[in-house]
């Protein structure tokens, strides 16, 4: 697991992130990688002055060569996220309350969104400046941990192919042979999350409107305020 996986030291993530704006440098996307403008075989090292946050679609196409180095040093240096012209099209939230639905599942305020057994599947955090931190765990049918999303990076196993869509505060990540949807959306200021996870072998399906294990629906129409609630599932 983790190719391209070289992964940077944990400040160098954080520095790249917030150099960024929490997104791709290129086209905003929450979910990044953090890629080397001077070529990670040259240098065997993660020096940030010629790294750049990337989302993996913007990552792909720079390793193809299709982003010139002085375009890449000119995103690092003006990222999507810090350009006046995207305002209103960042993935953030401006209001000070962090409203997330979950099927028919209301949070506000709460950081661990769902767990099963205690451990963590989804949360988000929101920084002071308004944008959405994802840790996301992400598991197939035989229990294998084939991706995380952790503080925004994407650490993935390559050996699935994902489809990655963003636009302007939507973003989906699909596995079609592992059959895993992860759909995050802000409309209204508002977080709306649904899916397909799986935990310990059984599917959790995340609709707009329910929460289903198998064909048990779970959460009800609950709400949930504070910071430490989150729904958990009890999957043995
Ligand atoms: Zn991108």
């Amino acid at each position: 697991m983790y190719k391209r996986c070289r992964t940077a030291p944990a400040n160098i993530r954080r520095h790249l992130r917030q150099e960024a704006g929490f997104g791709c440098a290129i086209c905003g996307n929450p979910l990044i990688e953090n890629a080397h403008i001077i070529e990670y075989s040259l240098t065997r090292q993660f020096p940030p002055e010629d790294m750049v946050a990337l989302c993996p679609n913007c990552h792909t196409e720079a390793d193809i060569g299709r982003f010139q180095k002085w375009y890449l040093r000119q995103v690092k240096k003006e990222p999507f996220n810090k350009k006046r012209q995207t305002i209103g099209k960042r993935f953030l939230i401006t209001g000070e309350k962090t409203i997330v639905h979950l099927g028919s599942v209301n949070f506000t305020d709460t950081h661990r969104i769902m767990t099963a057994n205690d451990f963590d599947l989804i949360s988000i955090t929101k920084q002071e400046d308004g944008f959405l931190l994802l840790d996301v765990n992400l598991f197939d049918i035989l229990n294998g941990f084939i991706a995380i999303i952790h503080e925004n990076n994407w650490l993935v196993d390559k050996r699935y192919a994902w489809d990655i869509q963003y636009k302007p505060q939507q973003l989906k990540i699909y596995c079609a042979s592992r059959n895993i949807l992860f759909d995050i959306g802000i409309k209204n200021e508002e977080v709306f999350i649904t899916g397909r996870l799986y935990f310990n072998g059984f599917p959790i399906s995340i609709g707009s409107k329910s929460i289903k294990i198998g064909s048990n629906e779970i959460g009800g129409s609950s709400s949930f305020t504070g910071s430490e609630h989150a729904i958990d599932i009890q999957l043995h």
